[in-house]
């Protein structure tokens, strides 16, 4: 994604990664039902007078490493935390504040065991660690990260590093993560809200949090702060011209800037339909904004409201079925002039989303596959196909 931190307005924005806004949280609630394999939350967070976004943009969030393994991290290097080490900037502060504010002691990195495997006396040399360093040791350090934080190499191989100072040379830097913007300021002028993925997981025998959704869907309760910035995309925008049609996939969480362009095109009246596809696992447990979105539908923001749930059945359905399966009108869509969005998965879902939108165009236009990459060219060259994959 193509993004500057400068708000919409023209001018530098006076919140950034380095200078975060610490926003109160306002709402901070489960979208999805008990019973469901996912936790997807609302959070709304409160802006400052003249912080502004257009729907589109994303809200960057600094969380904080979780104290229980700040301190296990501290233990497992036999420090107390009072040390006194230099930030990123040379800012003098507590080794406990660094470990929690400033390092990346979640996912291992290969950077991470290369590094750490430098500070290893090359008098008594710890074999398997070595194995893992350089370019010889690429794929074993990967399939060694997989699942594994930093805590586990240093139960692995202790007593490595010494000095307090030197996790600032192996570990990387936190850094903020990125939430689509789901709300839309001309009908939330003084928040910005977020749908977010509470990752959890075990691995190796422990269980592990997402660092940023760990926090938010568990330390953030409402009246709380987060340290956040607004995050400009132009490249992911709604038509200029308000009378044109979209078409919006956004499956699970690919569905938070829709709902923004939603609201926005409702607040402003805009002329222009609207067709979404969402899905996600099940109807009962996993349909985000539920009401929402059919009160939408009903009032006619939303032109088609088309849902693929998973495991409602036994075959499995997701959104570039329903795609295929409506694709004579997404093609009279297209020809009218229509935009095409994508946003969530970019793993398997957008790829599979333009596999199925290739195979509309193709059968629409009575062409071969070919014609209709050409004819997807001249979307993307028209700015009308976007995507906001992550
Ligand atoms: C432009 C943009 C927009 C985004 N919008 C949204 C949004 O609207 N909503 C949203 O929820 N997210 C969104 N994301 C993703 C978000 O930024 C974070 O990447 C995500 O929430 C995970 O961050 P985290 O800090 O919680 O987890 P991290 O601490 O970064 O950990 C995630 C890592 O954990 C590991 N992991 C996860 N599950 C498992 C498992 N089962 N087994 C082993 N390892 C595993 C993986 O290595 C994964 O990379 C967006 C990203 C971008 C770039």
């Amino acid at each position: 994604m193509e993004a500057t931190e400068a708000a919409q307005t023209g001018h530098a924005a006076k919140y950034t990664r380095n200078n975060p806004y610490m926003s109160a949280v306002q709402q901070n609630y489960r979208l999805t039902a008990e019973g469901s394999e996912k936790e997807t939350r609302h959070v709304a967070l409160e802006l400052e007078a003249g912080m502004q976004y257009t729907p589109g943009d994303a809200v960057g969030i600094l969380a904080e490493n979780r104290e229980t393994e700040v301190e296990l991290v501290l233990k497992a290097l036999g420090f107390s935390g009072d040390e006194r080490v230099l930030d990123h900037y040379k800012v003098e502060i507590s080794l406990e504040e660094a470990v929690r504010t400033r390092l990346a002691i979640g996912k291992l990195t290969r950077s991470t065991i290369n590094q750490y495997a430098k500070l290893v006396d090359p008098a008594n040399p710890i074999m398997q660690l070595k194995a893992m360093t350089g370019p010889e040791g690429k794929a074993l350090a990967e399939e060694h990260c997989w699942g594994r934080e930093f805590i586990d190499l240093l139960h692995e191989f202790p007593g490595v590093l010494k000095e307090p100072q030197k996790l600032f040379t192996v570990l990387q830097r936190l850094t903020p993560r990125m939430y689509s913007i789901a709300s839309s300021q001309m009908m939330h002028p003084n928040s910005v809200e977020t749908t977010v993925r509470v990752i959890r997981y075990d691995a190796h025998g422990r269980g592990r949090q997402g660092l940023a959704s760990g926090h938010m869907g568990e330390r953030s309760p409402v009246g709380s702060t987060l340290p956040i910035f607004l995050h400009a995309n132009g490249n992911f925008r709604l038509p200029e011209d308000t009378s044109k049609p979209i078409i919006m996939i956004g499956p699970g969480t690919g569905l938070a800037p829709f709902r923004s362009f939603l609201e926005e095109r409702q607040a402003k009246g805009e002329t222009g339909k609207n067709w979404l596809f969402f899905g996600d696992q099940r109807s009962k447990l996993d349909y985000l904004y539920q009401e929402q979105l059919e009160g939408m539908h009903k009032d006619g923001v939303l032109t088609h409201l088309d849902t693929a749930f998973s495991r409602d059945q036994q075959t499995k359905v997701y959104v570039q079925d329903r795609m295929q399966e409506k694709a004579a009108e997404l093609f009279k869509w297209l020809e009218d002039g229509a935009y095409f969005y994508v946003c969530g998965d970019a793993t398997r879902m957008a790829k599979d989303v333009e596999t199925a939108l290739l195979d509309v165009i193709a059968k629409g236009s009575n062409g071969t596959l070919e014609h209709a990459a050409e004819y997807l060219e001249t979307m993307k060259k028209q700015k009308r196909y976007q995507r906001d994959v992550y």
